[in-house]
């Protein structure tokens, strides 16, 4: 039995001697780990469609272990991001986070417009406004702050609410009392802010947050996902806070880094030129 679907391919590893499993996040069956068989021998036609990032038009073949890939169609090999490593880096991250937050087989069906739209905006970043360009020398145009970092800190906080660890923002994750104030405590662990006493009593691990980041980060979590200007204060406690929370819950952070060194070797190759 087959099936048909588009998906983007996350990350892949190699088995036994030719093959490779590739985790893949699909638009209708979440995230699946599928089976290429003989990809990596030197004729397979397969494997220069499949790299990761690629969004593509896929056939599964049902398997009892793993399903496996029938047949690959690239829609979209985002060639912008192949020629910026910077860019790359983040997408990666992007894919590599949700590698990590989603088990496979599981639904959460905003993830894939979620990875998407980071796809999306890292490739064609939104230009200035024409207003913002027509200013005057002594009034240059408004650089976008944050770039590509105040999406991926959105896309992180996003990832995390649609994968059910949404954070609690307005009460106490303890007593549940309303949290008011210029600064709040947030406790990854418990998911959410603290009130004044509840921090105090417990003694926690938990962080200083300023009432503009929560509100900044209530804004991200309910908006489609875009550049969203913000002070630098407040971009770096939202970093703080996503990272905390990935911690907290995944016991690591994805090996993005270390992948994108990796692939770097093999760019010219997976660019498809
Ligand atoms: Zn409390």
């Amino acid at each position: 039995m087959t099936y048909n679907t588009t998906g983007i391919i996350l990350r892949y590893r190699d088995i036994g001697e030719y093959d490779r499993i590739y985790s893949v996040l699909t638009a209708d069956h979440g995230k699946v780990d599928a089976w290429a068989q003989g990809v990596r021998k030197p004729q397979s036609k397969l494997v220069a469609h499949l790299q990761p990032l690629y969004l593509c038009d896929l056939m599964f073949a049902r398997g009892r272990r793993f399903d496996r890939i029938a047949q690959v169609r690239v829609q979209n090999r985002w060639p912008e991001l192949w020629g910026d490593l910077e860019k790359m880096g983040e997408a990666m991250y992007a894919a590599s986070l949700v590698d990590l937050v989603l088990r496979p087989g599981t639904k959460e069906w905003g993830v894939f417009e979620l990875l998407l739209d980071v796809l999306k905006l890292l490739h064609n970043p939104p230009q200035p406004s024409l207003t913002l360009r027509e200013g005057a020398a002594n009034n240059p145009p408004l650089k976008i702050r944050g770039g590509a970092g105040g999406v991926m800190n959105s896309f992180a906080l996003k990832l995390l609410k649609e994968s059910g660890f949404g954070p609690e923002l307005r009460n106490c994750v303890l007593c549940k009392a309303g949290v008011e104030g210029l600064s709040r405590h947030f406790d990854a662990i418990r998911g959410g802010v603290l009130c004044e006493e509840c921090f105090h009593k417990t003694g926690t691990a938990a962080f200083p947050v300023s009432s503009l980041t929560l509100d900044t980060l209530d804004t991200i979590l309910v908006s489609p996902l875009s550049h969203l200007e913000m002070p630098e204060t407040v971009a770096r406690e939202l970093k703080t806070i996503a990272n905390a929370m990935i911690r907290a819950h995944f016991g690591e952070e994805p090996k993005a880094r270390y992948f994108v060194e990796s692939i770097a070797k093999e760019l010219p190759e997976m660019a498809g030129v």
